[in-house]
């Protein structure tokens, strides 16, 4: 693996000279908050930030993303066009918990069988630096809890850690090596690689919460129905803001505009929170309270991404805690379940 070590000072001119090359998504500073968004000449890249409120989830997985184009003649359909190709892009900046999250978001997407070639191609074509978390954002990270942390390499292809004075730059994979070229040629040395050791064990030493998230596994496969699901739901307000800044939720619906004989195919991402979201045409809805969508929620996150794919589709960074308008804190969910 090839490592380099940068001073800090010259990270910003890095990325900015990448940006210049090819397309870089990167955290900037918007109104109240930090989001990724595509690096314009004269942005700032936010470096020493905690973490972006949005997951960089978008970037692969638009909120709305036009899937083809087709327009209706006398012989029938016709597509004028298909989904937009994507361009080599970075994106800089994603924390270690974002950069799991598109490990888990490959299994549903990326499968051998089932190919979502929009996310696919997007996602091949990224490459995915990220900063390791030196000291964890926030008190409601848990990413320890569920198989990451602050310092995890899963998902990215070249690992950014802050030792000190200067950066150790990790090349983790043959698609990160191809920004070689943009970080010098002084190679990193065996202090840098003790200090990021010692870095590690500390940062994750730091994470103060810590959820019992595998343990309620056996819970959740016997429970269907149970009086604790009746115990969570009543404050909620199906705003949809846990799902749309989680990294890993993936729920979306497809819908065609139509006007005249052109149409377009459109995919909108959804929720599990809003009542519509299961409404059948009859009018029947399967879930028709929000005890039903809590209880998917924690079943999806916690049971049946398990069951589908061996891991629990949560990375612990802790958005859905920070934003919930009510205090819905999944965290306390599971430590409950896990009483039970
Ligand atoms: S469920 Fe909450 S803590 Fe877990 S990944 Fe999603 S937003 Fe983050
Ligand atoms: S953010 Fe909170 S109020 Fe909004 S849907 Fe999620 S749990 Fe309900």
């Amino acid at each position: 693996m090839e490592k380099r070590s940068i001073k800090k000072e010259t990270l910003t001119g890095i990325i900015k000279k990448i940006a210049g090359e090819m397309r870089v998504f990167a955290p900037v500073k918007e109104e109240d908050g930090v989001f990724f968004r595509v690096l314009g000449e004269g942005v700032e890249p936010q470096i020493n930030y905690a973490n972006t409120k949005n997951a960089p989830k978008n970037i692969f997985f638009p909120r709305t993303e036009k899937m083809m184009k087709y327009t209706r003649t006398d012989k029938g359909m016709e597509f004028v066009e298909n989904g937009e190709e994507a361009k080599d892009a970075v994106l800089f900046g994603a924390r270690p918990c974002d950069a799991r999250s598109f490990v888990l978001l490959d299994r549903l997407f990326d499968q051998e069988k089932y190919k979502d070639p929009y996310y696919v191609d997007k996602r091949e074509k990224t490459v995915i630096l990220t900063i390791a978390c030196v000291h964890p954002p926030y008190s409601t990270c848990f990413c320890t809890s569920v198989g990451g942390s602050p310092t995890s390499e899963e998902g990215s292809d070249v690992m950014l850690t802050d030792v000190g004075d200067s950066y150790l730059v990790e090349f983790l994979t043959p698609k990160g090596e191809k920004l070689l070229k943009y970080f010098g040629d002084t190679q990193a040395d065996a202090d840098a690689e003790a200090k990021k050791k010692e870095i590690a064990e500390k940062a994750a030493s730091e994470i103060a919460s810590h959820v019992p998230a595998k343990e309620i596994k056996t819970f959740l496969d016997e429970n269907f129905e149970h009086p604790f699901w009746d115990t969570i739901h009543q404050k909620c307000l199906a705003c949809g803001t846990c799902t749309f800044l989680c990294p890993t939720c993936h729920c979306f619906d497809i819908s065609d505009e139509v006007k005249g004989p052109d149409g377009v195919r459109i995919r909108n991402w959804d929720s599990c929170m809003f009542p519509m979201f299961t409404m059948e045409t009859s009018g029947h809805n399967p879930r028709p309270s929000q005890k039903e969508r809590w209880r998917q929620r924690t079943m999806h996150k916690f049971k049946y991404y398990v069951d589908m794919f061996n891991a629990i589709s949560c990375v612990g960074c802790g958005r859905c805690v920070m934003y919930c308008p009510v205090n819905i804190d999944i965290r306390k969910i599971v430590t409950d379940i896990s009483k039970l």
